[in-house]
């Protein structure tokens, strides 16, 4: 299982704070009844563009004894099975959908001049096909700025709410991904 936790704070902190086992360790097991801590279980890397940041980043894992299942802790600012951190998905889906600008000026603005044409385009299609059910969710926590599409709104409504913190909610309480759950790894329940 994945949880997010909040951390707020730029990849390369991220990077230092993670190294220490104790310090964002659960004191629960989020999947069963157990009360007690969990025990660190290493890590596994995964790749990460943000603003100012393209590299290799750690995520922390750790076990519980009870059931024997892992729990990850993925710092809110990735969005889980996306290299893109969602400030860079962000700034080009706005500058692109928002805005209107071209594909290669929005992926400028999202600082990713060489970003390929087809990944901002598979991008873009995701989120397109997300937007009505991210309005629909996150009208729970904000009113429907009024808006002439599903896509429009639903940009208004992540602008207003921060992307991250709309991030946090859809992830942790509905298990939504922000550009839709890839088919085949769509969590149960
Ligand atoms: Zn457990």
């Amino acid at each position: 299982m994945q949880i997010l936790h909040p951390f707020s704070i730029p990849v390369q902190r991220y990077i230092e704070e993670i190294a220490d086992v104790e310090r964002y360790r659960p004191n629960h097991c989020p999947q069963c009844e157990a009360r007690d801590p969990l025990t660190g279980h290493g890590f596994y890397s995964r790749t990460l563009v943000d603003l100012d940041f393209d590299g290799v980043i750690r995520v922390r894992r750790y076990l519980c004894n009870s059931c024997s299942r892992t729990t990850s802790l993925l710092p809110d600012l990735a969005l889980p099975w996306l290299r893109f951190s969602i400030s860079v998905i962000a700034r080009f889906l706005v500058a692109r959908l928002l805005s209107g600008l071209t594909l290669q000026a929005a992926a400028r603005a999202a600082g990713q001049e060489t970003m390929p044409y087809q990944r901002g385009q598979f991008g873009m299609r995701r989120f397109q096909k997300q937007a009505p059910a991210l309005s629909l969710a996150l009208a729970a926590w904000v009113a429907p700025p009024v808006a002439p599409d599903f896509v429009s709104r639903a940009l208004r409504m992540l602008e207003s709410l921060g992307w991250i913190a709309a991030h946090r909610f859809l992830f942790s309480r509905l298990r939504m991904h922000l550009l839709g759950w890839p088919a085949s790894l769509a969590p149960h329940g």
